[in-house]
């Protein structure tokens, strides 16, 4: 049922854990079968140096974090973003049809911590820093409207 790669990345994940000062970090989550993935990225000049993940889930799930992870160390934020679900499965040598949902996953988890460092980025150079609510996200959002 499994490639080669996938059982190698599911018996000995790549990258796992949570990187401690991270410029990003992204929590995902799939319905379907529970599977949940956190990413945590150390971005530097553009340049992803380092990307750690924690996924609870499923094998499927667990080899595709662990792949994307690899895949996107060393690439230019534009790259990672253009990595797309496939091309995770690709490099594993192909997943089961009914298990290609955990592959979006790790793309998802992937674009959100992207996007988290972007806030972040933007937060820092903007007028209006942080707010005390904790919903940075929809209040920057909000700003940009006014
Ligand atoms: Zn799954």
């Amino acid at each position: 049922m499994y490639s080669e790669k996938v059982m190698d990345h599911f018996m000995n994940p790549r990258n796992v854990g949570e990187i401690e000062d991270a410029d990003g970090v992204g929590q995902v989550g799939n319905p379907k079968c529970g599977d949940i993935m956190k990413m945590s990225l150390k971005i530097e000049n553009n340049i992803i140096v380092d990307a750690k993940f924690k996924t609870f889930g499923c094998g499927a799930a667990v080899a595709t974090s662990s792949m994307a992870t690899e895949l996107i160390k060393g690439k230019t934020i534009e790259e990672a973003l253009a990595i797309t679900n496939k091309a995770v499965a690709d490099a594993l040598d192909g997943l089961p049809p009914v298990k290609m949902h955990c592959s979006n996953l790790a793309e998802e988890a992937i674009k959100a911590a992207l996007e988290d460092y972007m806030r972040k980025k933007n937060g820092e150079t903007g007028d209006n820093k942080t707010t005390s609510c904790g919903r940075r996200c929809e209040d920057i959002e909000h700003l940009h409207k006014d």
